[in-house]
């Protein structure tokens, strides 16, 4: 008998909040309110996209957009958290940062900063009930003007230490520059947030140097590709830059086209550290403690190695001292034990 893996204390740092809504609720939210959801999203859940090109990214953010409409009152926010708690607390998951852009609420929900407190205090109530502690990261839209990122950074900034740790950018990286968001990221870096944009995923090593140079990223959403180029990994590996890679979001995307394909492996042994993450289960089909079970039985992970990147997803997060030494020792407890 292998340790069990959702016993597994780790932290879930690449998690966004649509994306991380149980199946089962979309479909309730979608009867109650007679909604009608595609196929992809109801009888061949999940869909399987290729966003490799521009038409299957669209059909994956018009899938996205569709679920993110079920979500339209207060009490839908609450739940969707409160159930994304549970689930993290089931996989062993202890400290989340899970990435909202608030622009994609803020019409229903009374404007950017009344959906803030929304989040934040559905967040805290989750967290609580569930005893995961759970932070957020503002995320901007690559695909928006750069001013609405800078608008959102100053949000980000705002609640930083309280409850915000992280500014990110997210949605369709062959669009526009890192560099056109550098002042959205100095703006979020200066108020002490991490820079955790999204790079290396649609794109190659010079997506996620650019990253790393005009945006000063702290980590990197998916950064797979970056095992393209050796210098780059060295650079990563150095600077403690790690990448939050999504083995099943990388499938479901057509990034890879198979588990094993997702170069979990190359990157680990260069040195450059890993939290893996499972992007949007609602999309994907997964949860967390399945990337895990990649790292196993499609990397080869031995034991050891997967509590090493228990360590990095911990070392990698804004938990706060006292969780990440707690988390770290639990780490070690859970090696220790007997298989
Ligand atoms: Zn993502």
């Amino acid at each position: 008998m292998a340790r069990p893996l959702d016993a597994l204390p780790k932290a879930h740092l690449h998690l966004h909040f649509t994306g991380s809504m149980r199946h089962s609720t979309l479909i309730d939210l979608a009867r109650e309110q007679g909604l009608h959801l595609p196929d992809a999203l109801e009888q061949d859940w999940p869909p399987r996209l290729r966003a490799t090109d521009e038409r299957g990214w669209f059909r994956f953010q018009r899938l996205y957009d569709i679920a993110r409409s079920v979500l339209s009152r207060p009490e839908h926010v609450y739940r969707l958290l409160r159930e994304t708690a549970e689930d993290e607390a089931a996989e062993g998951s202890r400290w989340l940062e899970i990435q909202v852009d608030p622009s994609g609420y803020a019409h229903r929900f009374g404007g950017l900063s009344a959906t803030m407190e929304l989040v934040l205090d559905a967040v805290d109530r989750a967290a609580e009930h569930a005893g995961v502690g759970i932070a957020v990261v503002v995320a901007a839209n690559r695909t928006r003007h750069p001013l609405d990122a800078n608008t959102l950074a100053r949000l980000a900034a705002q609640y930083a230490g309280r409850g915000v740790v992280g500014f990110g950018l997210s949605n369709d990286e062959r669009r526009g520059q890192a560099r056109d968001f550098e002042r959205a990221f100095r703006i979020a870096r200066r108020a002490g947030l991490l820079a955790v944009p999204h790079g290396g995923e649609l794109l190659g090593p010079r997506s996620v140097a650019q990253c790393v140079e005009d945006l000063g990223a702290d980590r990197l959403g998916h950064g797979v590709r970056a095992a393209e180029d050796e210098r780059l990994m060295e650079l990563l590996a150095r600077r403690e830059i790690c990448c939050e890679v999504c083995p099943s979001s990388n499938v479901g995307l057509g990034v890879a086209e198979r588990p094993a394909d997702v170069p979990v492996r190359r990157l680990f042994e260069a040195g450059v550290p890993i939290a893996l993450g499972a992007d949007d289960p609602l999309l994907f089909g997964s949860r967390l403690a399945r990337q895990y079970e990649l790292a196993r039985e499609a990397y080869g992970f031995t034991d050891a190695e997967v509590a090493e990147l228990a360590r990095q997803s911990v070392r990698a997060s804004a938990a706060p001292e006292e969780t990440r030494k707690e988390l770290l020792k639990e780490i070690d407890d859970w090696l220790a034990a007997p298989e």
